[in-house]
Order: structure tokens, then C-alpha cells, then sequence
């Protein structure tokens, strides 16, 4: 398996993590049917939707540079499974050999896709990192895209961002876990729209510039 990493500004003593997963399900357990819950799910919104965003984010810094450096992470493995014990790889080895600085703050991408995109405080990104969370939610406000992102808890998500978390590393986890077509082969791009992954990018890059 492999994470993928890339870096602007790496020289920066003040850096921010971006992260999302690009592996995708190789099981589709959420199937009613034994044999296609053997297939592997395409995984338009449950794993591409967040590399989507961070790919065109990426172009927009080039373009225009935030004030701290940013790291670039697309973990290998989160969904890999069956059972928990095999999930999250990526992000485990990731935190297990974080780089200095540590990040000042980071995000984690995963299921922002959702034509009907409504993104809620994740309980343990809530817990952990409450002003990470206030400056996203915060920042989506000011980006005009407040809708998207009711500023209350829902969900208690095991993810990428749990690892990360205990390392020490203060992300918070964008999610919408209202998503009826998870797990499923059902996860293609029609499910998804391009104003969602616009609402989710304007909002982290409204945050990076404004940090
Ligand atoms: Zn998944």
C-alpha cells in the first residue's frame, strides 16, 4: 500500500495538513446481495470526493499561496477491512512517522461529495480539537456557505483523523455521514455534484488563507 504525499511551501516553519483516503472499499458489504457484496465499490464520494478537492486545492495555492505551508496526505487503506483491525492503515503509518514541524491544524476530506451535502461537527474531531473545528465552520460562514455546514454535533466517526489525533496532531474530520448509497455500488458520480465539492474546497482554502 501506498500514501501518496506532496508539499508546498515545505520550508515554512508553519505548516497545515490536508488529508483524504484514495483507496476505496474492495468489498461492498453494504449489498443486499451476497455476490456483488464481493465487488469492490467505485467509491465516487467515499474516497474520491475528498482527493477531488484537495487535488484542485492544490492548483488554486500554486496560483495564489497561503501564509503557512501546506502538507498533502491521501492515506492508502482506510477502507481496506473487513473488521476495523485492517482499516485506517495509511493514517496509522503516516502518524506513527510524522514529520517536524507538527501541523498547527489539519483536515480530514472523506464522504464530502453528497449531491445533498450537510457536514455537522464530528463528535471526536468536537472533543479533540474544538478550534479546528470553529475555524472551518467559521470560515464556511464566511464563504458564503453556511447551508452546507450546520454549525451543531452529529456522528461520532471512527477515522483517519483518530490516529492522527492521538499523535498529537489537532485535525478535525469533514463528513457527511447521511450518505444512503455507502458501501454500496452504488457510490458513483451521479451521486455526487460539483457544487458540494465547491462548498467543502471554498471553505478549507477560506481557512488556509485566513490562517
Ligand atoms: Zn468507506
Amino acid at each position: 500500500m501506498w500514501n501518496v504525499l506532496a508539499a508546498h511551501d515545505s520550508q515554512n516553519p508553519r505548516q497545515v495538513l490536508l488529508c483524504a483516503h484514495w483507496d476505496t472499499r474492495p468489498t461492498a458489504d453494504e449489498e443486499d446481495d451476497p455476490a456483488e457484496r464481493r465487488r469492490p465499490i467505485i467509491g465516487a464520494n467515499d474516497g474520491a470526493s475528498g482527493v477531488a478537492i484537495l487535488l484542485e486545492i492544490a492548483n488554486a495555492l500554486r496560483v495564489s499561496p497561503p501564509p503557512a505551508g501546506v502538507r498533502f496526505v491521501l492515506f492508502d487503506g482506510e477502507d481496506y477491512g473487513p473488521g476495523s483491525d485492517r482499516m485506517y492503515l495509511g493514517a496509522k503509518h503516516y502518524a506513527s512517522m510524522l514529520p517536524e514541524p507538527n501541523p498547527e491544524w489539519g483536515v480530514l476530506l472523506d464522504l464530502v461529495g453528497d449531491r445533498d451535502l450537510q457536514i455537522w461537527r464530528e463528535r471526536n474531531s468536537e472533543d479533540q480539537a474544538p478550534e479546528v473545528n470553529d475555524r472551518l465552520f467559521g470560515a464556511a460562514r464566511e464563504a458564503g456557505h453556511g447551508a452546507v455546514f450546520p454549525d451543531d454535533v452529529r456522528w461520532t466517526i471512527t477515522d483517519d483523523h483518530l490516529p492522527l489525533l492521538e499523535a498529537g496532531v489537532p485535525v478535525v474530520d469533514l463528513i457527511d455521514f447521511d450518505y444512503p448509497h455507502w458501501h454500496t455500488l452504488e457510490d458513483t458520480p451521479d451521486k455526487c455534484s460539483p457544487e458540494s465539492l465547491r462548498a467543502v474546497g471554498e471553505t478549507v482554502l477560506h481557512a488556509l488563507y485566513s490562517a
